[in-house]
């Protein structure tokens, strides 16, 4: 049997990491076993209806070059699936559970709902407690009936086995086992007409006939509810594989308190999706003890729900970084120009040419997190400086630098190859000659030139704002100040 997998989420406002973590896993899987991926939006509950959640959700996906293999739609233009779109479906196999006693009608309005759970609010567990509350048991068939045609408001319930043990096997934590007694009569269909998250999730898997459920640990504590619902409709389970939950460092659940949890934020950020994605497959699984960068390709290859692991994984910020860091390095330079051109659009600095931005690129890229740290660090790249770093003046300006610089400037005037080797040398030779050693000239000129005391290589800085650049901003320098 060919493998299905889906991603089900409920639109709640954008791609929580966590979220991205288990589309990611079903996508690796899928297709690593040739098989299908499908996006689910399960939107049933109303009430947290987010606009434009859909649209963010798909944007985030797609950036992470995550793709779903089929969906409402033409010639490979997938939508998701969408719960509201699908009411009589849920509405018909409610139908189909009350038929088969597997569910009831229960008409208690949400305030006597609320008295119940006060009187037993000594429970541990504060059950729907069937035999007091207002329901097809205790009003008998007539009197339901009566209430429906009236057009009452109702819900189905789940009418939970008494005392039975509901087990399934979960691939990564094995064997679990629950007693019904610990499961609430959940609410299948609400009042309003939409299924819960159970019914609607249960129909959907199996009409879609999904072979995996993959899906965050926090879910765990409905599957047993969902066992139910599959034996009760008569239905194959899938297999079902819960994955770890995402920790902070301080191995509490991953909460936007430390920090941003939104997929979009972190591209906004400048995170490369490849290095994003390659961190994000390794939170819960590792097909190697001793490497951590690996391709989509290499992903799909290894990936395997068998080698997850129970235990939570800490999301850290740092070693994003760092995984960042190395895409960045091998990235080539051609590529992190086109990243930088719209950067530098949005502060104004426009007109360079690709073959400029590829050189500032290269002298940069060992120096920086992202590629829009550029303009921040080193806006000297893109205009001349406007101010100059005081009190680096104050300490490297002698006496006699005005003089040195003066004579520099005609020798760089002079000089037919503008490249740092030959400007190494030229100011190297002519500064030992005046008895001083390179650096008494060094720090002068970056201040000139970039006005800052840091940088990449004086020298390289240079040779990439070219000759008449450099001799204009020392000439202006000069100018103004003496
Ligand atoms: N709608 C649930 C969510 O928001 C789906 C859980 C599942 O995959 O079954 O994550």
């Amino acid at each position: 049997m060919s493998v299905r997998v889906r991603f089900a989420p409920s639109p709640t406002g954008f791609l929580h990491v966590g979220g991205l973590r288990t589309a990611l896993y079903n996508f690796l899987f899928a297709r690593h076993s040739n098989g299908t991926f499908i996006l689910r939006i399960e939107d049933t509950d109303r009430s947290r209806f987010v606009e434009n959640a859909v649209e963010n959700l798909v944007n985030s996906l797609k950036w992470a070059g995550i793709e779903f293999d089929e969906g409402p739609g033409v010639g490979g233009n997938y939508g998701p699936y969408t719960q509201s779109e699908r009411l009589d479906i849920y509405k018909k196999h409610a139908g189909l559970l009350h038929d088969k006693e597997a569910a009831y009608y229960a008409f208690d309005t949400p305030e006597e709902i609320d008295e119940m759970r006060k009187r037993k609010s000594g429970d541990s567990f504060q059950k729907y407690d069937r035999l007091s509350m207002k329901n097809e048991f205790t009003l008998g068939k007539d009197e339901t009936d009566r209430l429906l045609s009236s057009g009452a408001p109702f819900v189905f319930r789940l009418r939970v086995p008494d005392e039975k043990e509901i087990k399934f096997n979960d691939i990564i934590r094995g064997e679990v086992e629950v007693n019904s007694s610990e499961i609430d009569d959940q609410v299948l269909m609400k009042s309003d007409g939409y299924p819960t998250y159970h019914l609607a999730n249960v129909v959907d898997d199996h009409l879609m006939r999904i072979t995996h459920v993959i899906r965050g640990e926090e879910w765990l504590p409905s599957t047993p509810k969902h066992v139910i619902l599959y034996d009760s409709f008569g239905w194959e389970k899938p297999e079902f594989a819960h994955l770890p939950l995402l920790l902070n460092p301080d191995k509490s659940k991953l909460s936007k308190r430390q920090g941003s949890v939104a997929v979009e934020d972190f591209a906004s950020e400048g995170y490369f999706s490849d290095a994003f994605v390659n961190f994000i497959a390794l939170l819960g699984w590792n097909p190697s003890s001793d490497r951590e960068i690996y391709s989509i390709n290499e992903l799909i290859e290894s990936f395997s729900l068998e080698k997850i692991n129970k235990g939570g994984a800490v999301f850290d910020k740092a070693k994003l970084e760092w995984m960042n860091f190395q895409y960045l390095k091998d990235k080539p330079s051609s590529e992190l120009a086109d990243l930088l051109k719209p950067v530098l659009e949005s502060k104004r600095y426009i007109g360079f040419s690709s073959d400029y931005l590829e050189k500032v690129i290269n002298l940069f890229k060992e120096r920086i997190k992202f590629v829009k740290d550029i303009p921040d660090i080193a806006c000297y790249m893109f205009e001349a400086p406007k101010e100059y770093e005081k009190e680096y003046f104050e300490k490297y300006w002698k006496e006699n630098t005005a003089v040195l610089i003066k004579d520099l400037l005609q020798m760089y005037k002079g000089c037919t190859a503008f490249v740092h080797q030959a400007l190494y040398e030229m100011t190297k030779s002519y500064i030992e000659n005046s008895g001083l050693k390179l650096k008494d000239i060094v720090h002068p000129i970056r201040l000139i030139i970039t006005g800052q005391s840091t940088g990449a290589g004086m020298f390289e800085t240079m040779e990439v704002l070219g000759k008449e650049e450099c001799v204009s901003r020392i000439e202006q320098f000069l100018r103004n100040r003496f």
